[in-house]
């Protein structure tokens, strides 16, 4: 007797879904896909349970005849590609003709179904694998289906799906995903008849994130437009400069109108945002991607929504230009322009720690202009700002010509600076001071062979050393934004920090940018040790930056309330 067996298709199929359908929003995910092959304008979805109980997906697309409806629930019977070589150029989300007999293997479901050519409909009921009836009902076009019982005639699966809450987060978030896709159609999206969201289609983007995100994420974001090279289109919404998520969720990436994630779009975007918001965290986006089909790999796992490109550094190339673009044309805080008039005060190129005399140091040859963060008062005038007072905690209360604004002054400080140290490097005129007294430098092997290493960068950065022995270094001269007095402990961070974080010391343009926010953290001031003037004309230099709205490492520099705000608020 041959111990080998063909599989009974139940048996096969319950194998499959097991790939196919790993939990409730699975099912939601590969039912939704089907509704939008099928062309609908309106897809509604009710869940129960988190989708234990029930799931109900119910379109307006093209429908099925009876034929169709029952060749369906066959393994491999798909209307979507009829040769291999099809795969190429899939535009359909589905296509491998096995989520319909997957499901229906592991649930109680009921297929109702309609084409607009037929004057009724068609209902398939089975259990588990196995048909219960089929007959005629009557109904408008299009196709419900019904999902029950989830995994109840495979009890061993039931225990790997989470809590209700858990579950029903997975589905909101897909539906989400998808709802967002596609401005085209309208979603409804319902717990136990609780109505969870209602997008029209046909809606702007903004009031289509407003619909499905909340208002106050659509607060967050700003239109970006449509940017094009080569083959490739990319609009969406981004997140305004210093708003920023501990996670992914919302950074949303879209491709050929298919929510994907991909590691290249999202690290594109998050390397974008690069001085707005805090290292680690991620930026808020909408993304939408057009690419040729071609250019994008899709068949991979059929749960996973991971695509890869051909040519991946192009795409990333393309996306991180973009947005670089769109985010200099805000002036990086998103925030009105008209607000804000330039003005030619300079930005202040020297800077002074807080926690010394504003003296020069007496070891310095030639004393560095003194901080130039003073000009005349009358200058706010023209910005727009109006100082009223100081706040607890280094911050500053101002009047602007729309409502009011908080100005955090450290952080304000530190953008300024950091710009200005950035600007130095660019225009490769980095000031040096050398030392009347040179300073010794005893270093242990690991930050020698660094200082060693890294002598070229060190020195076009305004350092220069003198090497006396082994391990044993002389200061001759700093670059002047660099205060004397701290200049050993902050060589020292230096290169333990260039020794940890090679990667962002290894390009000149990263090394430049990392020691710039290595001297802003050591040297910005505090607000009590600046006068009023010296405040206004923080915030004149300020609004000369790139990026007024943040701190180099992404932190609001200010917060703004307009009158309308306020209006609202006292409603
Ligand atoms: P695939 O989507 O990979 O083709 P499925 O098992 O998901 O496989 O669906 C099988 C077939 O059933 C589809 O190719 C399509 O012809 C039909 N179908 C499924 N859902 C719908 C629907 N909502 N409206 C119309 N036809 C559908
Ligand atoms: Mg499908």
């Amino acid at each position: 007797m041959s111990l080998i067996r063909l599989l009974p298709p139940t048996v096969a199929n319950q194998i499959a879904a097991g790939e196919v359908v790993e939990r409730p929003a699975a099912v939601v995910k590969e039912l939704l896909e089907n509704s939008l092959d099928a062309g609908a304008t309106r897809v509604i979805i009710d869940f129960s349970r988190g989708g234990k109980a029930s799931m109900i997906i119910e379109d307006n697309g093209q429908g099925m005849t009876p034929e169709d409806a029952a060749m369906s629930l066959q393994r491999h019977a798909t209307s979507k590609i009829r040769l291999a070589s099809d795969l190429d150029r899939i535009a359909t989300f589905g296509f491998r003709g096995e989520a319909l007999p997957s499901i229906a293997s592991v649930a109680r479901f009921t297929l109702q179904t309609r084409p607009s050519s037929s004057t009724s409909g068609w209902e398939i009921a089975v259990n588990a694998g196995r048909i219960l009836h089929q007959r005629e009902l009557g109904m408008a076009p299009g196709t419900r289906i019904e999902v029950t019982n989830l995994f109840h005639p495979v009890p061993a699966r039931l225990k790997f799906l989470k809590s209700d809450e858990t579950e029903a987060a997975h589905i909101i978030r897909l539906v989400r995903l998808y709802a967002i896709s596609h401005p085209e159609v309208g979603f409804l999206l319902r717990e136990d008849g609780r109505e969870i969201f209602r997008s029209p289609g046909q809606v702007p983007l903004l009031e289509r994130v407003r619909a499905i995100w909340g208002q106050q994420v659509a607060e967050e974001v700003s239109l970006m437009p449509l940017f094009e090279r080569s083959g490739m289109r990319l609009s969406g919404l981004l997140g305004k400069p210093g708003v920023s998520r501990g996670t992914r969720q919302d950074l949303v990436t879209v491709v050929n109108g298919r929510p994907v994630d991909s590691r290249t779009m999202a690290f594109a975007l998050t390397e974008s945002y690069h001085t707005l918001i805090p290292k680690g965290r991620y930026p808020l986006a909408f993304a939408f991607l057009e690419i040729d089909p071609a250019w994008v790999d899709v068949n991979v796992h059929p749960a996973k929504r991971e695509v890869r490109f051909r040519d991946e550094s192009r795409v990333r190339g393309f996306i991180i230009e973009s947005v670089l673009s769109f985010l200099r044309s805000q002036g990086g805080d998103g925030l009105p322009r008209q607000t804000i008039t330039p003005i030619e005060t300079p930005v202040p190129l020297s800077i002074e720690p807080a926690h010394t005399p504003m003296a020069p140091s007496p070891l310095v040859a030639q004393p560095a202009p003194t901080t130039s963060i003073s000009s005349p008062v009358t200058s706010s005038v023209r910005l727009g700002w109006k100082f009223l007072h100081r706040l607890r905690g280094d911050k500053a209360l101002f009047e602007t010509p729309t409502g009011f604004a908080i100005l955090n002054i450290g952080f304000a400080h530190q953008r300024v600076l950091y710009e200005s140290i950035l600007q130095q490097f660019s225009e490769q005129k980095t000031v040096s001071q050398p030392l009347l007294v040179s300073v010794h430098l005893e270093l242990d092997p690991l930050p020698a062979a660094v200082l060693k290493e890294k002598l070229e960068f060190l020195t076009t950065a305004g350092f220069s050393f003198e090497e006396y022995g082994r391990h044993f270094w002389r200061i001759v001269a700093l670059p002047t934004w660099l205060n004397p007095d701290v200049a050993l402990s902050f060589i020292r961070d230096l290169l333990g920090e260039m020794a940890r974080r090679e990667g962002d010391f290894g390009r000149p343009t990263l090394a430049h940018d990392a020691l710039a926010k290595m001297a802003v953290q050591r040297a910005y001031r505090k607000g009590d040790t600046l006068s009023d003037a010296e405040l206004l004309a923080l915030v004149q230099s300020l609004f000369q930056t790139t990026q007024p709205g943040t701190d180099p490492k992404g932190r609001r520099t200010y917060l703004e309330w307009t009158d309308a705000d306020l209006d609202r608020r006292f409603g």
